[in-house]
């Protein structure tokens, strides 16, 4: 926990009281700040009280004398429109901020030159973010990872010049970040996404780009049109930046990737750091993207090329993403329950061959409709849940597929399909592109779920 000392003796509103909002209620005690909690949901009153956080209804009281209102990232501040605590606040004069904003201000108390990384981006936020830190553990150091990857960022240790923090930020968590300010700022890609909370993408992206603007260093991968424009803007304000790129091999600085290989420019020379191709957990370009971004992220560290090469290599990956399960016999079982929508399920199929797919679910807008093009990569879909109809339609003639209803009838027979196929190298590979919804709680547990049935088919006699 982080004593925020900054805010000692300051009055202090918490709203939303999920794990993040706890924890910076918490942190704020801690530093000796006044602080008033709360939630609108009954049952997250009831949880933070049961943990012994003392509740003050925000809804009957006035903000003014207040000298902030940290809000959950949860809780819209913009769009579709600003929550009552919201207006609230603004009307009281009371500036709005949220638990990176807390942390930055902590920083920049204690120990202001401290290793503090932050990573953004529409995809590969999580995957960069636990790279980034398993790369300065090889290095030796001490790494805490946190932010929208699960542990709220209040709960590690206090900023200091011998820990190395890892910090995945989402849209929200910059939102309410006005002064993020991080040693090694990293941005991976931007393309529309939560624009029903950010109203336009001109909004969201100029959200995004506020991660790289203060930082120390930036890291930015050119791939996409909004990026590119904001790494020039960067340039043109001469701040110093890496550019990594998956799709601009002849890039004068920065790193790429050139087929499967991560390779750095120096003045338009080329030095390779690694072939990915033979690191399971940083398959496909996506991934390139990641590892390229995080490789530049060690800033100078990353000139030790033996212990980056090593530091990719045993990269274990994340549970749920193109994570292999293990080989029966000739056929690889994949888990890629993350992939909750079309553009997510593209990443696997454009990384890996012979696929026999399980997808479906509940369908987001639009389908499989866009995965048309790489339909020949697949030896048969396996359909499961809501979604089944739709899908067969739009499959078509194109492959062959099979109305399996649940997981465990679908792993049962794209496991005997690749076990009886004439082909080498087998993948049977759960990316369902679809929400969970209609038959799991969350995409984990029904990736969780597909690893223990396929742990079954692992452990059967053959
Ligand atoms: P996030 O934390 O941003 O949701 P993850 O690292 O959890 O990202 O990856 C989620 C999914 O996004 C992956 O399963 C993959 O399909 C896709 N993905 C990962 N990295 C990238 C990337 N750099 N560019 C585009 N898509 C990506």
């Amino acid at each position: 926990m982080i004593p925020l000392t900054s805010f000692a003796g300051k009055k202090v509103a918490v709203f939303g009281l999920g794990a993040s909002g706890r924890a910076s209620a918490e942190a704020l005690k801690l530093g000796g700040a006044e602080v008033a909690a709360w939630d609108d949901k009954p049952a997250a009153r009831e949880k933070a009280a049961a943990l012994g956080l003392a509740l003050t209804d925000l809804e009957s009281l006035d903000l003014k004398g207040f000298d902030s209102l940290v809000l959950a990232p949860g809780v819209p501040l913009t769009h579709p429109k600003p929550h009552w605590i919201v207006e609230k606040a603004k009307q009281a004069g009371v500036e709005i901020i949220g638990d990176i904003e807390l942390f930055c201000r902590e920083r920049r108390a204690i120990a202001p030159k401290s290793p503090f990384v932050a990573i953004t981006g529409t995809n590969g936020k999580s995957t960069t973010t636990a790279l980034v830190a398993h790369l300065f553990a090889t290095f030796g150091y001490k790494v805490e990872v946190g932010g929208n990857i699960g542990t709220p960022i209040l709960t590690l240790s206090p900023p200091s010049p011998e820990v190395v923090h890892v910090i995945e930020c989402s849209s929200f968590q910059i939102d309410l970040a006005p002064t993020l300010d991080p040693w090694v700022g990293v941005l991976l890609n931007v393309t529309p996404d939560h624009l029903d909370r950010h109203g336009t993408m001109e909004n969201y992206a100029a959200i995004k780009e506020r991660l790289v603007t203060r930082a120390d260093a930036a890291v930015i991968a050119i791939d996409d049109a909004v990026t590119v424009k904001i790494a020039e803007r960067l340039r043109r304000r001469g701040k110093v930046g890496t550019s990594v790129s998956i799709t601009r091999p002849k890039i004068e600085d920065g790193i790429i990737l050139d087929g499967t290989r991560l390779v750095r420019r120096v003045q338009g020379r080329s030095l390779t750091i690694a072939d990915l191709a033979g690191i399971p957990s940083l398959r496909g370009a996506h991934n390139g993207q990641n590892a390229a971004a995080a490789v530049a992220a060690l800033g100078a560290h990353g000139f030790s090329l033996e212990i980056v090469t090593k530091g990719l290599s045993t990269f274990p990956g994340l549970p749920h993403r193109l994570e292999e399960l293990g080989r029966r016999g000739k056929v690889l079982f994949i888990n890629d329950s993350k992939a909750t929508n079309a553009d997510a399920a593209e990443k696997a199929l454009l990384s890996l061959e012979s696929i026999y797919w399980i997808l479906g679910g509940r369908a987001k807008e639009g389908g499989i409709e866009p995965l048309k093009p790489l339909f020949s990569k697949v030896i048969k879909a396996y359909l499961i849940g809501e979604a089944s109809d739709l899908f067969a339609k739009t499959i078509g003639d194109a492959i062959p597929y099979e109305f399996c209803g649940t997981l465990d009838q679908a792993v049962d027979r794209a496991t005997r399909d690749a076990e009886e196929s004439s082909n080498e190298a087998p993948i049977v590979l759960l990316s369902p592109a679809c929400a969970s919804f209609d038959q799991f709680p969350d995409f984990e547990k029904r990736g969780d779920k597909f690893r223990e049935l396929v742990q079954a088919k692992l452990d059967e006699p053959k």
